[in-house]
């Protein structure tokens, strides 16, 4: 006991000592940084600065300013609108802490004042206001930073060295902030560094202890007994996925083989934190802490604390509704809003009503608490008091055309100019991260011993664990680590060391065009909340850098403000189909989060009674389906016609929405005539085959993409989702095959997985079979001055009149082949 205490105490001494060395050197940081005009003090400035302003507009009134007074006075405004703006939140902050938020007050002013600080001290993130301070921000870096020949030396030997990717000011900033720091950082920080080595050698006990989530390990365990339901908030890296568990299980949660379980929305999170945990817990991983995630059950008869992805835990309320085995369920990461984490939260309310001994944990980062408070019938939000020292944010001047060259130079130039730490760079998949760290590792082969040693890591979700344990290591000495990952190291994984985030902007996103029931995955810019919550990654051990490969226009205008939760952009097909399965039949009222759209949730329903897995009362048949049945209508038939090959290349194309042909003002006559040499009799699904087809004899040129007026990014993206769609059916085992580019099977294909979508030649136009619609061949397609008596239409779109888009030609005797069920009463 007392040895403990001891040892937590010194590490605690060395901690605080170092994070003094780190206060030292800030200074010369805050001058330039939001903080310094967003603290209390210089809020308390403001009324000198509205008695500068009143003065001042008298002359702006007077038109006796210069430029420069004018643009300095217009800066003071907007000075004084940001204080104003952070007073405001700092009184809302305030309030709803006394209104809802459980605080532990007392252990925080006691035992650990400096966390207090801290947390006064650093408001990092006020919301939107971001954008605008950091605009602000860099209009006037320049000013501070001016013309120093001896910088500009020193930069231009950079340039030479080294392609650079920030424009002029920023590099300033940039390279200046290397020359103030160096000398003092690099030294203070390899002894931070090495005290944290130093740390981490003693034992994983004491290491637990120095988690910001320690000290309130009592506060928590009595809250959690005292509520049913609790909604956890704390900065990523505090130790809620880690030790939550753990403190609940040395607090006899699990006494009499009841389990924890611990959800997370990533496979990788779940695999890679039960290996932790086991660890900590001085377990084997699958005995007492496991992990189960799909296709992969690590968990055995005594696993007491299982780590689970969310889906999985979906899938338990089938085989124990009442989930009676565990006594608390912690959804971690809840501000991910998963779908299958927004349906669980449905579902866990409703048991909790009846199983009063069940304790009910909503882990999450600092984002959205309020909201799952509210939901919860006002459950108390607990919050862990974070560290977080202040992250200075970089933007590029201009757009990056290419931003995975901009990332591998970002590397290269924080390697040889910053000090020690860590980076991470944010990308958006496999493909793309592997080709980083070639492109890295490559570049650093040329160097050589021009620079030291940097150690490339990529993390995604199907690299193998051993790999993925690898980011966990501590960096040698003299070396520098550079983690190359998805989203997943944004709040689902903390990798300790990180001082330099790099971030493009963008993430894989699925996205759902409830018109046509289809889904993609696509690279789409992140959201400013994403984007904080990466550019928090650098301050976790030690002040940080972030550098955006966007502008700072961009982030203000261009990203959205959140990101939209996955019920909402995603086909609802297999969730259906599981509630259904669960005997909840009135999906319309079924308690979400935040509902899906009313549309998205009819064309579910549709599609499964198209498909024939729902009956005419929307009850269950036995016909069981596959993913792939439910998420791809084109994909359903697919082993039936043996046509996968281009099927595939018909969905990719498809999903790229219309934006294949290219029609510039100056040149519509070229480009029509270049589109009517692809057209095919059948439809417009055999011209976009047809196009693909050629694209790849042409060996995906760019070059021809030109000349024949065709889209390059389209075809790229169409390319992606192709590629993405074949893995899917690697994965459930469908083989691809090829039909040699017969229409005949093709059409059959899309019949088969379109049925519902049919129309037929009638009077003026034609008719849907579904309501008897009237609607048009759009103007655009292969087939608008055909009489085709029967058509399967993409989608509907209404701009003058109700356009059927994207159609092919089908015989209506398929019809009931491929969809009895649905035609034997329409005919
Ligand atoms: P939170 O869930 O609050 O974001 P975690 O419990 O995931 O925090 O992390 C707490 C600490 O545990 C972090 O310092 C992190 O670096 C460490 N950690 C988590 N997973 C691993 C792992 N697989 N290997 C080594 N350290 C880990
Ligand atoms: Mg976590």
């Amino acid at each position: 006991e007392r040895t403990d205490k001891k040892a937590y105490e010194e590490a605690q001494k060395r901690l605080k000592m170092a994070e003094e060395d780190q206060r030292k050197i800030l200074p010369e940081l805050r001058k330039r940084s939001r903080w310094e005009y967003l603290n209390k003090r210089e809020a308390e400035k403001l009324e000198d600065l509205e008695a500068e302003i009143a003065d001042e507009e008298y002359l702006f009134a007077s038109d006796q300013m210069t430029d420069r007074e004018r643009k300095e006075l217009e800066y003071k405004r907007t000075l004084r609108d940001l204080a104003k703006d952070y007073k405001k939140a700092g009184v809302k902050e305030q309030q709803e802490r006394k209104n809802r938020y459980f605080m532990p007050e007392e252990k925080r002013s006691k035992e650990v004042p400096q966390r207090e600080l801290e947390l006064e001290e650093m408001p990092m993130e006020v919301g939107g206001e971001q954008g605008r301070w950091e605009e602000e921000r860099l209009k006037t870096a320049c000013l501070s930073f001016g013309a120093k020949q001896e910088r500009e030396r020193g930069m231009k030997e950079e340039r030479d060295r080294y392609q650079l990717i920030l424009e002029e000011d920023e590099m300033i900033n940039f390279v200046s902030s290397a020359v103030t720091m160096k000398g003092t950082m690099t030294e203070k920080g390899e002894e931070a560094g090495l005290s944290q080595a130093e740390i981490r050698k003693e034992s994983i006990q004491e290491v637990r202890r120095l988690l910001p989530i320690f000290p309130y390990r009592e506060d928590l365990l009595a809250a959690i007994d005292q509520h049913q339901i609790l909604v956890i908030e704390g900065e990523t890296g505090s130790g809620k996925t880690t030790q939550i568990p753990q403190y609940l299980m040395e607090a006899g949660y699990t006494k009499g083989g009841l389990k924890i379980g611990c959800t997370q929305p990533r496979r990788v999170a779940a695999m890679s934190v039960a290996a932790r945990v086991a660890e900590e817990v001085g377990a084997k991983l699958g005995n007492e802490v496991g992990y189960s995630i799909r296709f992969e059950d690590c968990t055995s008869e005594r696993t007491i604390l299982k780590y689970m992805t969310d889906g999985m835990l979906l899938r338990e309320f089938l085989t124990e509704p009442d989930l009676a085995t565990y006594s608390v369920v912690i959804i971690d990461e809840a501000h991910e809003r998963t779908l299958h984490t927004d349906i669980l939260f449905g579902l866990i309310k409703d048991i909790a009503r009846f199983r009063s001994d069940l304790k009910v944990l909503v882990a999450s980062a600092t984002l959205d608490t309020e909201r799952f408070s509210c939901f919860f019938d006002d459950a108390p939000v607990f919050r862990i008091p974070g560290r977080r020292f202040p992250v200075d944010i970089f933007y590029t001047k201009a757009p990056e055309a290419d931003y995975l060259e901009a990332c591998v130079v970002s590397v290269l130039q924080i390697h040889v100019t910053q000090p020690i730490g860590d980076v991470l760079v944010f990308l958006t998949g496999q493909e793309e991260i592997e080709a980083c760290c070639e492109m890295l590792q490559e570049r650093c082969r040329r160097l050589g011993s021009k620079i030291s040693e940097l150690l490339v890591l990529p993390i995604y979700a199907n690299l193998p664990s051993d790999m993925q344990a690898k980011i966990f290591n501590p960096t040698p000495p003299g070396a520098r680590k550079v983690v190359v990952a998805t989203n997943i190291a944004e709040t689902s994984l903390t990798i300790d060391g990180i001082i330099y985030v790099i971030d493009p902007g963008f993430c894989k996103q699925k996205s759902y065009n409830a018109r046509t029931g289809m889904e993609s995955l696509i690279v789409t810019p992140c959201s400013r909340a994403s984007a904080n919550q990466r550019a928090g990654r650098a301050g976790r051990v030690a002040a940080g850098k972030c550098f955006r490969l966007y502008t700072a226009w961009a982030f203000k205008h261009e990203m959205e403000e959140s990101t939209v939760p996955e019920i909402q952009r995603t086909n609802l097909g297999n969730v259906v189909l599981l509630l259904k399965s669960l005997g909840i039949n009135d999906l319309i009222h079924f308690d979400f989060m935040d509902p899906p759209p009313h549309e998205t949730l009819v064309l579910a329903l549709e599609q499964l009674y198209a498909l024939g897995a729902l009956n005419h009362l929307g009850e269950l048949t036995k016909r069981r389906l596959n993913a792939l049945d439910v998420n791809k209508g084109l994909a359903v038939p697919l082993s039936r016609y043996k046509c996968s090959e281009e099927v595939l290349t018909i969905a990719a194309m498809l999903s790229v929405n219309n934006s294949i042909f290219y029609r510039p003002k100056d040149k519509v006559v070229h480009a029509d005539n270049a589109r009517m040499n692809f057209v095919v009799p059948g439809g417009d699904h055999l011209v976009l085959l047809n196009v693909y087809t050629q694209w790849i004899e042409s060996g995906y040129s760019t070059q021809w993409c030109y000349e024949n007026f065709i889209q390059f990014r389209s075809m790229k993206r169409a390319r992606d989702v192709r590629d993405q769609l074949e893995g899917l059916m690697e994965r459930i085992e469908v083989e691809v095959v090829s039909c040699q580019g017969e229409p005949m099977p093709i059409r059959k294909a899309v019949t088969a997985g379109y049925f519902y979508h049919t129309a037929r030649l009638s009077k003026g136009g034609y008719k849907t079979v579904k309501h008897q619609q009237t609607v048009y061949v759009h103007p655009n397609s292969s087939l608008f001055d055909e009489q085709t008596r029967w058509l399967i239409y993409h989608e509907l779109v209404f701009t003058t009149k109700e356009f059927m888009r994207q159609v092919i030609e089908i015989d209506s005797a398929w019809l009931l082949e491929v969809a009895p069920h649905y035609y034997k009463n329409k005919e």
